[in-house]
């Protein structure tokens, strides 16, 4: 049998022998894999099909790329294929996402992979009508994918009953906690029978998720197929230093000089992304918003016309773009730092897919100096820098060093963007004091949410020092690279 290099992630990290023929599928899945065009199974497929398909408990450490629900979806249509017809409201398995779009991609590969299968799935999700969703249910569903909130509003409607769920997927565990759906999901537990298989699947296994799994979980297979916590090598990285107010004629200046023709970008609010959206759009620039105000039909449309290529510009929370699946997309911006190191992570992985390369860029205020700290201390390298000439920051970004922390009261105060953590005092020893700060924080920030409408204060004007200042004022061309790592 010839070795086939399985791809995570864009990067070849397991040799494998394994072809989707080795897994224990049937011919209908295996035949709709192969209108997909996939070739070999990815690494989380070949480890978690054969698992799944024996109807053990699993706990997988996977982003979104890494082909996981395929990994899910395929094994429990081979399972429910089997066994008995569903009845009126039940369900047979359920997949919970955190996110409307998450949902219906999901969905759509329950489609996809059972198209040769008798086999009914549907979504659900708020944000839309209930009544057309309460009718599809009524003739049962074999796999149904939801949101929490919306499932429990059925739920109590009369609509679901879940006597014969024999699957529960938990997908993007770490998010659904981050968003404050932990006691949905717990309600959601209690309503479902003690016997079945569950499958939990999270970025990475912070003590938060290991904390929820207790108790959910049975026993589970662990699989872990990315390293977490880092990017993908074919992402290039960069940073521009820019004081916050220069920031959208910055993006501005690079979407024309760099030609950037489909690009992802990322802020920290609502009101945020629709002003971007607007500047953009009234600079000749195509640019649509995408966040948890808009309609699901807004999203929806706004996503389609962006995959289309129609839309230049897809500007997003971190909430509304969480597991979109956008093939080769070829450049992501981080307008506002995320709030959260790891959300860095999972917005560069929108890029670099499959083999491709990929750009991230990110504009950084001074303020934000403790984000970009912890984001460089998690992915353990520092990120090139470069100041475009005209965009030279008055309030200088300060110089990080490898290993360092943020100040806690700093990372605080540029979460809060209040403007306190201007990176003076982290740049000193106490830096390091508050190693281990950012999981104490995490809980207040996910309960706070990074997709709500937060309100922005002024930043206040960080100390200047002109030491920095000389390192990273721009040359005599038109750009001058900073610090390079
Ligand atoms: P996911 O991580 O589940 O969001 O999947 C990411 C992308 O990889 C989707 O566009 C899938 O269609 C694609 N994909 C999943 N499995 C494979 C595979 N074995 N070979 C090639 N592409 C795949």
């Amino acid at each position: 049998m010839p070795v086939l290099v399985a791809y995570t992630h864009a990067t070849p990290i397991v040799e494998l022998t394994m072809l989707f023929t080795d897994l224990g599928l049937s011919k209908p899945l295996l035949k709709a894999i192969a209108d997909k065009g996939y070739g070999q199974p990815s690494a989380i497929q070949a480890e978690a099909i054969p698992v799944v398909l024996e109807r053990r408990d699993v706990m997988a450490a996977a982003q979104t790329g890494t082909g996981k629900t395929a990994g899910f979806t395929l094994p429990i249509l081979e399972l429910l294929s089997g066994g008995n017809k569903v009845r009126g409201n039940q369900v047979r398995a359920l997949v919970l996402t955190p996110t409307r779009e998450l949902a219906a991609q999901v969905h759509q590969s329950a489609l996809d992979y059972g198209k040769y299968l008798k086999l009914r799935s549907s979504v659900v999700f708020g944000g839309v009508k209930i009544n057309p969703q309460m009718m599809r249910l009524r003739g049962g569903t074999d796999i149904l994918i939801a949101t929490p909130g919306r499932l429990l509003d059925l739920y109590q409607q009369n609509a679901l009953k879940f006597e014969q769920l024999e699957v529960l997927v938990l997908d993007e565990a770490d998010r659904m906690l981050d968003m404050g759906f932990i006691n949905d999901i717990r309600k959601i537990i209690a309503l479902l029978p003690k016997k079945r298989q569950t499958l939990m699947f999270s970025a990475t296994f912070s003590t938060e998720i290991r904390q929820l799994a207790r108790g959910i979980v049975h026993k589970p297979a662990e699989i872990s197929v990315s390293p977490a916590n880092q990017a993908a090598p074919s992402v290039e990285q960069r940073v521009y230093p820019v004081d916050s107010k220069r920031k959208a004629p910055l993006l501005i200046q690079l979407i024309r000089d760099e030609q950037w023709h489909q690009a992802l970008v990322f802020t920290k609010t609502k009101r945020g992304a629709n002003k971007l959206a607007q500047d953009l759009t009234a600079n000749g620039i195509e640019a649509a918003a995408i966040h948890g105000n808009k309609s699901q039909g807004a999203r929806t449309s706004a996503l389609r016309e962006f995959k289309a290529g129609k839309t230049q510009i897809l500007v997003a929370t971190d909430i509304a773009a969480r597991g979109l699946d956008i093939d080769q997309l070829p450049q992501v911006v981080n307008f506002d730092l995320p709030q959260i190191a790891e959300d860095y992570v999972h917005r560069i992985g929108r890029t670099g897919r499959a083999g491709a390369t990929g750009k991230a860029v990110s504009l950084v205020s001074a303020e934000e100096f403790p984000l970009l700290v912890e984001i460089e201390h998690l992915i353990k390298q520092l990120l090139p820098r470069e100041i475009l000439a005209g965009f030279e920051p008055q309030s200088v970004l300060p110089n990080s060093r490898p290993g360092q922390r943020a100040n806690a009261a700093d990372l605080r105060a540029a979460r809060n963007n209040g403007g306190r953590g201007n990176g003076a005092r982290g740049r000193g020893g106490r830096n390091n004091s508050a190693a281990g700060s950012q999981s104490g924080n995490r809980k207040a920030d996910s309960q706070r949410g990074s997709d709500t409408t937060a309100k922005q204060r002024k930043p206040r004007r960080p100390r200047k020092s002109t030491a920095e200042a000389g390192q990273q004022r721009a040359g005599p061309g038109r750009r001058a690279r900073g610090r390079a790592s």
